[in-house]
């Protein structure tokens, strides 16, 4: 609506046209489809209370007085009113129109049709009264009436009522109140329709979100129809036709109830707190209390006693409510934005609805419907305000999440390059450790290699000899293969030192150790210098025949080989003995090593420079032994 149509419906609405205040019977014409009959109408209060239609009939015509304006709203009054008009049917057919009374709440309406100073025609109607007493099945009173041709029908009113005492007169053609009607159903219709989807939209809200704000809005949305469809009677008509009672009490209900959960709608939405506004709050929780109060009460209050206060309050509530948003605005709330305006529109009507009510103003369709469409327009406003702060929230969220999002990736960085590095540092560990563990595992063998070997000959020494020896026996006896040992002694050795001196025969050992290792070849033989200048020879493998071969073949290169010194060569010979056989059991090692011994023993004492190997039964002669002479 541009500003220039408001307020032309504003100064329509406040201007008080009395062109028909003049005139006193209202004609119904042949063309006429509808009459407003307010103009025509007159009244008197009746002071005492007690009069009937007789008293009614017998006042005078200065008695009947005029309305001020063209419409009949006196406020809130607590006499009951009489009412007289005329209608004078000026076409010559008999019609018979309806009259509607479009005030839905009165309590009490007694409606007399009077013709010649007799009554035609009586009817009970009021809002105490069943539904379904009415004439008519209608949220408002309608009453069918004759218009015989060219006659003049007089209606006599008494209206008592504790809400405001309005009388919105309106002769219809049926067919014109049927297209009058559905035009007003279409429109009931959307404004209930908006109300019922914002309702439901909300509650939806609410149970997704579980955040109060839209539980008090819609308690707010829902108050509003509520209110507005006891006020026009539909919810009379529709949905508690019997409760005449209760139709007044849930009206201030709702009334309240709307006021309690604007009020508190308005506290969660504009965010009021007591640090923020202390009073504004204080005000506001004021106005909660008491219209939570007025709420409780309007179930047992009478309607006449509690309609006063909660239109104050509602007032007062609506001023508040403004001006709070007014100072959220100044204060640069985004929401105030749109909550000052639907508050403006619903202030409007508001206002509208209260000076309509204390007749203030006059009661037309745009004050009759102001506050429909000042709270329909509101509530759409404030929908739009909380998707606004929905979509202003969740934006917020976002950012936020966006932000956590952003360091987290950040801090998952930092403990991957943490990983990293200790991988990195685990490593560099690892490997040093493995370098130290083979430097360790080298100096180890070294180490071992050291202890196994005679330091003169480089021979493998007595020790090294000795644990060979049951290894090489087990191994022999596992696989019940023969072995073979050689005990070796040079002849007359000492008598070498004592003529060459022991340096020299340090070098004829050496040499000696030189010429048997040149002879055992095989990798898994073993020659070592068990002590002095004598030597064994493991044979692994190796039956007696070829054991006696290896020690001949000792015993040959020895005699032949010549150890040279200074002046001229000297010869070196060697007695060895030999033992082999396939061990009985795996620690036989000492008894091979005693019998090649004994036959070493055998070999000195038979002349030395030679090879005899140790018979089986032990007996040295019949052993077969074989002797090689010098
Ligand atoms: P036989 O033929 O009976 O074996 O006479 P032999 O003189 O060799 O007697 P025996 O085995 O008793 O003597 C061993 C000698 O070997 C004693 C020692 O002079 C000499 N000998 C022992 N060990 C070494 C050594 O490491 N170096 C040198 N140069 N001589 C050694
Ligand atoms: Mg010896
Ligand atoms: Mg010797």
């Amino acid at each position: 609506m541009s500003r220039m149509t408001l307020l032309m419906v504003v100064l329509s609405c406040l201007s008080f046209p009395a062109a028909g205040a003049s005139q006193s019977i209202a004609q119904w014409q042949p063309d006429s489809h509808q009459l407003e009959l307010e103009p025509f109408t007159r009244y008197w209060v009746d002071e005492r209370g007690d009069a009937d239609l007789e008293k009614a009939l017998e006042l005078t015509p200065q008695q009947w007085q005029e309305a001020s304006s063209n419409s009949i709203s006196h406020g809130y009054v607590n006499e009951p009113y009489w009412f007289r008009l005329r209608i004078h049917n000026s076409s010559e057919e008999p019609s018979s129109p309806y009259l509607q009374i479009g005030y839905p709440i009165l309590n009490h309406i007694e409606l007399y049709q009077v013709a010649d100073g007799q009554v035609v025609n009586e009817w009970h109607l009021g809002n105490k009264l069943p539904f379904h007493e009415r004439p008519f099945d209608h949220r408002h009173f309608v009453v069918p009436l004759t218009l015989d041709p060219g006659k003049t029908i007089s209606l006599y009113l008494r209206v008592e009522t504790d809400s405001s005492m309005q009388l919105p007169l309106t002769l219809w053609t049926p067919e014109a109140f049927q297209a009058y009607e559905q035009k007003d159903m279409l429109l009931q219709g959307v404004y209930y329709g908006i109300a019922l989807a914002m309702v439901l939209y909300h509650c939806f809200v609410f149970f997704a979100v579980r955040e109060r704000t839209f539980l008090y809005y819609v308690g707010y949305i829902a108050a509003a129809p509520l209110f507005v469809a006891t006020l026009g009677g539909l919810s009379y008509q529709y949905v508690w036709p019997q409760a005449a009672w209760w139709n007044d009490q849930l009206m201030m209900m709702f009334l309240n109830g709307l006021v309690l959960f604007g009020t508190l709608f308005t506290l969660r939405f504009l965010s009021i707190t007591n640090r923020n506004h202390p009073l504004i709050y204080r005000g506001l929780r004021t106005i909660v209390v008491v219209a939570a109060l007025m709420v409780a009460a309007a179930l047992f209050v009478p309607f006449g006693q509690i309609i006063l206060p909660s239109i104050l309050l509602a007032f007062i509530a609506c001023c508040t409510m403004l001006i709070v948003g007014i100072v959220r605005l100044y204060y640069r709330d985004p929401a105030a934005r749109y909550y000052t305006l639907a508050w403006f529109f619903m202030l409007f009507g508001g206002i509208m609805l209260a000076l309509n009510k204390f007749a203030l103003v006059p009661n037309n369709l745009f004050t009759a419907n102001a506050v429909q469409v000042g709270s329909a327009l509101g509530v759409i406003l404030l929908s739009i305000a909380i998707a606004d702060r929905l979509n202003k929230e969740k934006q917020t969220a976002f950012e936020a999440q966006q932000m956590a999002l952003r360091e987290e990736k950040k801090a998952r960085q930092a403990q991957a390059e943490t990983l990293k590095v200790q991988e990195e540092a685990n490593t560099q560990l690892e490997q040093r450790v493995q370098e130290r563990t083979e430097a360790l595992e080298a100096a180890n063998s070294k180490l071992l290699e050291f202890s196994a070997t005679d330091a003169l000959t480089g021979l493998k020494n007595r020790h090294h000899f000795e644990e060979r020896l049951p290894a090489c026996c087990a191994d022999a006896f596992r696989h019940q293969h023969p072995l073979s040992l050689l005990v070796l002694d040079i002849d007359h050795f000492k008598g070498f030192n004592d003529t060459y001196g022991h340096l020299v025969g340090d070098e004829c050992l050496k040499m000696v150790a030189q010429l048997m290792t040149d002879v055992v070849s095989r990798p898994q033989d073993l020659v070592a210098r068990f002590g002095g200048e004598e030597f064994v020879i493991i044979l692994p493998d190796t039956d007696e025949a070829g054991a006696l071969s290896v020690a001949e073949r000792i015993r040959k290169k020895v005699e032949t080989t010549p150890f040279r010194i200074s002046h001229g060569a000297v010869q070196v010979t060697l007695s060895i003995g030999v033992a082999s056989r396939i061990p009985e059991n795996p620690d036989m090692g000492e008894t091979l090593f005693e019998a090649a011994d004994q036959a070493l023993y055998r070999a000195k004492g038979a002349g030395r420079n030679r090879v005899i190997s140790h018979s089986q039964n032990g007996d040295v002669e019949s052993a077969g032994l074989r002797s090689h002479e010098a």
